[in-house]
């Protein structure tokens, strides 16, 4: 929570990401690029990279002589990167079906950290 002196309004959520209360929107911690609606999936304001997961996880036995060689099968698995859009930092990396919907991993109760941190936000109106 540091950052809040830095950036008045502002609460830290993950490495990468913060919240500004008094605009409800969610920010770059990195370069301050403002990504979404605090409201909504961050993830929907980035930029978004599929790659098949045999370049990070190499195969383990030959692939010629063996169908399964230890590395996840491109066919049911894909890496999927999200990526600032201001300053291509890599926030978040999720292993999902090809095809599968962006998955939801924060909801922030915005009215309730208002709520609690309504005595900084009410400083930095002045
Ligand atoms: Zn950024």
């Amino acid at each position: 929570m540091s950052d809040t002196k830095a950036r008045p309004g502002r609460v830290a959520i993950t490495e990468y990401l913060e919240v500004d209360l008094r605009t409800e929107r969610w920010h770059c911690r990195r370069c301050n690029h403002d990504i979404e609606a605090a409201r909504n999936n961050y993830k929907e304001g980035l930029l978004v990279a599929q790659r098949d997961p045999r370049e990070v996880h190499r195969p383990l036995i030959n692939e010629d002589r063996y169908e399964y060689t230890f590395a996840p099968d491109p066919e049911w698995c894909r890496l999927v990167e999200f990526y600032c859009p201001g300053c291509a930092t890599l926030m978040e990396v999720e292993y999902l079906p090809p095809g599968h919907p962006i998955t939801r991993d924060i909801e922030l109760d915005v009215d309730a950290m208002k709520a609690r941190h309504a005595d900084k936000l009410e400083e930095t109106e002045q």
